[in-house]
């Protein structure tokens, strides 16, 4: 931007005079002006502005838009065109300062004022903006706008957006880092011990994908008010970005106080929060850190509270943990890890294991859910829960998920062959695999290469990989059914399914996340939850299947609720091709 310098009154004089100018211009062109004037005109004012500028036609959509405009929003023209300005919206007005804008353009001719729009990369920030219809027939708007952000300040009440978050007005990171070395040094002078705790929103990025920037934002502005209404006064609470903040508890008696703030905290944030027709269920992680036993600086104190905060992460939904030691340890492991996984796939150090699938009328065995392991030469035998998401991260899901394919597929085709075993062989698919342009053809390639008949393999998906891009989902699930295979949707009930394209879907299965099985006993919001995705799966015409099914009650619960399919450490852990085959040689 070039209006580095210029004061904002300034600032808007000239945007005014661009404005006059460029509509005179539009409604003269047609009819005044020389082709030559036109295109000048055209040039220095379209082209070079530092504005943004946007023309509509009459309905509203874009027709043209300048460099400007995609300086400031970061679209191209090409993204925009045939589009609605609504694209750019915050969602931080509400639909009644809309319509009071049209009202006044309708009325005067014109509308005028301070707007929150959001860029392409959904950082929010305020614009100057003016509205004009054009032409005497209103053929279209023309909309221009400054990105404001660096004129904000106290005098338009907004605070600082170098220091604040502007969507929920907490302080940011840059306030932190001031903050809290402030507060070190005051607790070192004053011998008191003091807390950071860091907290991070579970998958987060899923409801932001699925259900869009609104519903994020949302819960980002319910997630400030309810930490704020855990604490007291002298406490303080930051964004650091994204779904991440950071609290600090000053004057401490005992570490024991910043765990109870913790537990409150997760509880109040765990509370359901009600998005247009959604129920969203939000959990999160806490890591602490406490001064000066954690750490005796800002950035210790921060890496601390940081690494706890993964292993939360690690243990389980609403979690908190209090820093250890061994868990920076825990992270540098973390980095090698990637390096020898790329080496895991050359030297075989990968296996897969089989988990039986039964009938639960019957108890027989039916199929077998593949589920990677790696034994690695010095550290044993590694979860996938630790290397898939890092197989994910750097790509080398795909080399690997497509092994884990062939492999199964193979061993399915000899229980076939061999026993006479008809074993539904179920697959993990990763949402990167999922994504790629060519799994129809790689799926398809392995089984002819293999000889396994598409029925007897099943392919499991979750559910919000088939919620981020539901148009693909469902064209890339229609072929894979119509070549014959099943489709099951894998930790059903942890993610933000859309029922209408649930039905939509072709898919078989439902599979009933682990974590309700559990409790089914013990928590009647868990039982009722299982009751509930077993009707709802029957009413489809889809199957259930419940994992993690550990002790006898749970399974009598899953028969008596008409739950067709189990599989779970009550009837057998994941093990090794040989040992998979002597159960079946039993049944
Ligand atoms: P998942 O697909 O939900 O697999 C079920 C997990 O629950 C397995 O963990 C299994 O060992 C465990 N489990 C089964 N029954 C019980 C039980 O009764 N009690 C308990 N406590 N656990 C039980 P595992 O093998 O550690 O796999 C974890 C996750 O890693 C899988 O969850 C899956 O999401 C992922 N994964 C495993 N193999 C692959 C693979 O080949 N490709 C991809 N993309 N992901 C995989
Ligand atoms: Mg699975
Ligand atoms: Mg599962």
């Amino acid at each position: 931007m070039n209006t580095t310098g210029k004061t904002k009154k300034e600032l808007l004089d000239e945007l005014e005079k661009i404005r006059l100018e460029l509509q005179g211009f539009l409604e003269r062109s047609d009819s005044h002006l020389s082709k030559l004037q036109k295109e000048y005109l055209e040039e220095t004012i379209f082209i070079n502005v530092s504005e943004g500028i946007l023309i509509t036609d009459s309905m509203c959509r874009i027709i043209n838009v300048n460099p400007g405009f995609t300086h400031i929003t970061g679209y191209t023209p090409q993204e925009v065109i045939g589009r609605k300005p609504s694209i750019l919206k915050s969602n931080k007005h509400d639909q009644q300062f809309y319509n009071k804008m049209f009202l006044e353009i309708d009325q005067n001719g014109k509308w005028q004022g301070e707007i929150w729009n959001r860029r392409k990369n959904g950082e929010i920030y305020p614009q100057w903006l003016t509205i004009v219809p054009l032409g005497a027939n209103r053929s279209g708007f023309l909309g221009i706008f400054t990105d404001i952000t660096r004129y904000i300040n106290k005098d338009i009440k907004i605070k600082n957006p170098a220091y604040y978050d502007p969507l929920t007005s907490l302080p940011n990171r840059h306030l932190l880092h001031d903050r809290l070395s402030f507060m070190v040094s005051h607790a070192k002078r004053n011998k008191k011990l003091m807390s950071v705790l860091l907290l991070d929103i579970n998958r987060f990025k899923v409801i932001n994908d699925t259900l869009g920037f609104g519903a994020g934002d949302l819960l980002l502005q319910t997630m400030s008010n309810r930490l704020q209404s855990c604490l007291r006064d002298v406490d303080t609470i930051f964004r650091l970005g994204n779904d991440e903040f950071a609290i600090i508890l000053e004057e401490i008696a005992q570490p024991q106080d910043a765990s109870r703030v913790a537990k409150r905290i997760l509880a109040v944030c765990a509370l359901p929060l009600q998005f247009s027709d959604h129920e969203l269920y939000v959990t999160s992680s806490i890591g602490i850190s406490i001064f000066p036993t954690d750490g005796e600086d800002m950035e210790t104190l921060l890496k601390n509270a940081e690494a706890a905060m993964n292993r939360a992460k690690e243990m389980g939904i609403n979690n908190y943990q209090h820093y250890k030691p061994a868990m920076n340890a825990k992270a540098f492991e973390q980095l090698t890890l990637e390096h020898n996984l790329r080496k895991a796939l050359k030297n075989n150090e990968l296996m897969v294991y089989y988990q039986p699938q039964l009938d639960l009328a019957t108890e027989k065995i039916i199929g077998a859910e593949a589920l990677l392991r790696w034994k690695h030469p010095d550290l044993g035998m590694i979860s996938p829960a630790q290397f898939i998401p890092i197989a994910e991260e750097s790509g080398l899901i795909l080399p690997i998920g497509e092994w884990v394919l062939r492999t199964a597929c193979k061993q399915a085709k000899t229980w076939l062959d061999t026993q006479n075993k008809k074993i539904v062989i179920s697959v993990n698919l990763s949402a990167r695999q999922f994504q790629q342009q060519d799994l129809v053809s790689t799926v398809n390639k392995v089984l002819q290469e293999t000889g396994l008949p598409p029925r007897y393999l099943e392919l499991e998906i979750t559910e919000s990989l088939g919620m981020k891009n539901p148009e693909l989902t469902l064209r890339t699930l229609r072929e894979l059914k119509s070549m014959g295979m099943h489709i099951s949707i894998d930790d059903f009930g942890t993610g933000y399914s859309s029922l209408s394209y649930l039905k939509r879907f072709p898919i078989d299965t439902l599979k009933v996340d682990r974590s309700f099985v559990m409790d089914i006993q013990t928590d009647a919001n868990d039982a009722a939850i299982v009751l509930a995705i077993i009707a709802l799966a029957h009413s489809l015409k889809l199957k259930v299947i419940a994992e993690g099914v550990e002790s006898r009650e749970q399974s009598q619960f899953l028969l008596e609720h008409g739950c067709e399919m189990v599989q779970g450490f009550l009837f057998s852990p994941p093990v090794t091709p040989e040992e998979f085959e002597k159960l079946i040689a039993k049944k």
